[in-house]
C-alpha cells in the first residue's frame, strides 16, 4: 500500500490515520475522489446566454446527486443507458466570462453518507449581433396610457407569478425541436431600438411565419400560461420541469389550455403578431430558472 499525503505525527493515533483513509476511500477527501469522478458539459465551450447539459459519472453508485450552478439548484436524473447522471442547466447573459464551479454532492447508495466534488468550467463571452435597427411600433407600447398601464401592470404580476414557479420533477425528454419550419428573423441577444430608444437585449428567437401557422410544442411539458398579455399578445407557456419553460408571444389563436399535457411536436396554438410585435412572426423564448437563454443552442444539443 502506498504512504497516504497526509503524514501525521507519529505521537498521535494510528486511529486518525485509519479514518481518514476510510474518508478518502468514500470519497471524503478530495485527493482521493477527484480520480474517479468523470464532469462533462455540452457544448464542451460555454457562453454567457447558454445552455448546457452537465453529465456525471460519479465514483460510487448513487441514489440521488444535485449541484450548485452558478446560484442555481440543479437536480440530476440517471441515464441507464450510458450509466451517467445528467442535468440541463444554462449561462445568464449577463455572466461575464471567467471560471465558475459546479459544485456536486451526491448521496451514496449503500450507505446514504454524502459524497462531493468540485469542477471549475471556463464560461467565454458569446458574440451577440451589435446591429442596431430602427423599429417603429405603436404608441400604445412607448407610451401607455394609464388605462395602457394597469394592463401592462397586470401582465408583469402574471409572469412574476407563473414565471418563476419551478416544479422539480423534469417533464423534457430528449432533444428540443424548433416549433416551426421558417426562417429567423430575430436572433437571441440581438440589441434592438424602438422609436429611438434603446430596448434590453433580443431574449428570444424570431420564425418568419404569416399568421395561422401551426406552433409546435418544443419538448414536452404542461400547459402554464395560456392567456392573452398586453406585451406578448396571445401568450403559451410550456413547463418542462425542473425550472425549465419555453414560451410563444404573437398567437392569433390557442390550441391548448392552462393544464394541458403536451408532448413534443403537439400544435399548441398558430401564429400571428399579436401585442407588441411589428408584424405576424413567432418569437420563441427559454427561461431556466429566471434566466433567459438562447433557444437556437438549446435545439443543437444533444439530449438524452
Ligand atoms: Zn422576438
Amino acid at each position: 500500500m502506498s504512504p497516504p499525503r497526509y503524514f501525521l505525527p507519529r505521537a498521535q493515533s494510528t486511529l486518525v490515520g485509519l479514518v481518514a483513509l476510510g474518508l478518502a476511500l468514500i470519497g471524503g477527501l478530495p485527493s482521493a475522489s477527484a480520480a474517479s469522478w468523470t464532469v462533462r458539459s455540452q457544448p464542451a465551450r460555454m457562453v454567457n446566454g447558454g445552455p448546457l447539459l452537465f453529465r456525471v459519472k460519479a465514483p460510487a453508485k448513487l441514489d440521488a446527486l444535485t449541484a450548485s450552478w452558478l446560484g442555481h439548484q440543479l437536480i440530476f436524473s440517471y441515464d441507464t443507458s450510458t450509466k451517467t447522471w445528467f442535468a440541463l442547466a444554462g449561462v445568464s447573459l449577463e455572466t461575464t466570462p471567467g471560471k465558475y464551479a459546479l459544485e456536486l454532492t451526491g448521496e451514496r447508495a449503500d450507505n446514504h453518507s454524502p459524497v462531493t466534488f468540485t469542477r471549475t468550467f471556463p464560461v467565454a463571452a458569446a458574440k451577440y449581433p451589435k446591429i442596431k435597427v430602427e423599429l417603429s411600433v405603436e404608441k400604445k407600447f412607448t407610451e401607455p396610457t394609464p388605462e395602457q398601464q394597469e394592463q401592462i401592470a397586470e401582465g408583469q404580476k402574471i409572469k412574476q407569478d407563473y414565471l418563476n414557479r419551478l416544479t422539480p420533477d423534469r417533464e423534457w425528454s430528449g432533444k428540443f425541436d424548433a416549433p416551426a419550419e421558417a426562417d429567423i428573423s430575430d436572433v437571441f441577444g440581438s440589441q434592438r431600438i424602438f422609436n429611438g430608444v434603446a430596448q434590453s437585449p433580443h431574449l428570444g428567437l424570431d420564425f418568419r411565419v404569416p399568421t395561422g401557422t401551426p406552433v409546435a410544442a418544443m419538448n414536452s411539458g404542461t400547459v402554464l400560461l395560456a392567456r392573452p398579455l398586453y406585451f406578448e399578445g396571445e401568450f403559451v407557456v410550456l413547463d418542462h420541469g425542473q425550472g425549465l419553460l419555453t414560451l410563444y408571444l404573437h398567437l392569433s389563436e390557442f390550441k391548448v389550455k392552462e393544464g394541458d399535457v403536451v408532448k413534443r411536436g403537439d400544435i399548441i396554438g398558430l401564429s400571428g403578431g399579436t401585442g407588441r410585435a411589428t408584424g405576424p412572426h413567432l418569437h420563441v423564448a427559454v427561461r431556466w430558472q429566471g434566466t433567459y437563454l438562447d433557444p437556437a443552442r438549446l435545439m443543437q444539443l444533444a439530449l438524452p
